[in-house]
């Protein structure tokens, strides 16, 4: 494994890296692979006559750090919600690493999500009492991959974003900004096809909210596709691509060649 460092993380190159999982346990193949999310006309309309997500349609490709950006109910964690696949569409077409989710029975869709997706969220959901280890080797369960390897792997992780001295520290033990890198190397270790953050560092000062974005730049670096849901306006303005929802649309998708530093 290629190594690169800058700045406090290790982190490992991922484009040509053979995947730890098989497609095989996904049924199909894929189409476009180098699109790593395609929404078609997506809508998501809640019972009672909240229409969340209306008719939205957005490609993201492989390499991409898109920062997901609107006001509080305009449908940003709802779009997450699907296409991490914790979540079916109304209408439209959703595909995930070249599969067309709507085309898998529910099995399939929950081995898709197990091997392409890396979920950050802002509370970092560790259990209380594990070991940074154990979680992160957890991120590996229904990927295939041997329980003694998983260990490894999570060991490897722990140390590419900067924890490798930390392995046996439970939550209670790490700072906030440490917890929320476990959190990412749990996302991080399948090495997913993309990783979806939901305001990763709201619940952080300022010093460790920087800290986890400087880890998911170095990441984007080495070839990581992000999306990341902010409310923070300096977070979204240095990420390369800002998507903008407003009342269930997307208003606007530029794309910047220039990423400020
Ligand atoms: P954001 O993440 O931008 O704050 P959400 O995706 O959470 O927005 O919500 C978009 C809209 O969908 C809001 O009006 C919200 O109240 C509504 N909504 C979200 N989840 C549900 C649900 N489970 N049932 C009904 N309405 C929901």
């Amino acid at each position: 494994m290629t190594g690169v460092r800058k700045g406090p993380f290790v982190v490992s190159r991922q484009r040509d890296e053979p995947r730890l999982c098989s497609h095989s346990e996904v049924e199909g193949a894929p189409l476009n692979a180098a699109e790593v999310l395609q929404l078609v006309d997506v809508t998501r309309a809640y019972p009672g006559g909240v229409t969340a997500v209306d008719g939205v349609g957005l490609t993201v490709r492989q390499g991409e750090f898109v920062a997901v950006v609107g006001p509080s109910g305009s449908g940003k964690s709802t779009l997450l919600h699907l296409v991490g696949l914790l979540d079916r569409p109304t209408a439209g077409t959703i595909r995930v690493a070249g599969y067309d989710t709507g085309a898998l029975p529910d099995r399939s869709l929950a081995a898709l999500r197990a091997r392409a997706i890396g979920f950050v969220f802002q509370q970092f959901h560790l259990a209380p009492g594990v070991r940074a280890l154990d979680a992160v080797a957890d991120g590996l369960l229904y990927t295939g991959v041997a329980r003694a390897r998983r260990r490894d792997r999570a060991a490897e992780t722990l140390h590419q974003v900067g924890l490798g001295e930390r392995l046996t520290h439970r939550p209670h033990e790490l700072s906030g900004g440490e917890r929320q890198r476990v959190a990412i190397a749990r996302a991080l270790v399948k090495r997913p096809d993309v990783i979806l953050a939901d305001e990763p560092t709201g619940n952080l000062d300022s010093a460790a909210a920087e800290t986890v974005l400087e880890l998911l730049r170095e990441l984007h670096a080495a070839g990581t596709t992000i999306v990341v849901i902010t409310h923070d306006r300096g977070i979204a303005d240095s990420l390369p691509r800002r998507v903008r929802m407003r009342d269930g649309r997307i208003v606007s998708a530029d794309q910047r060649r220039e990423v400020n530093p």
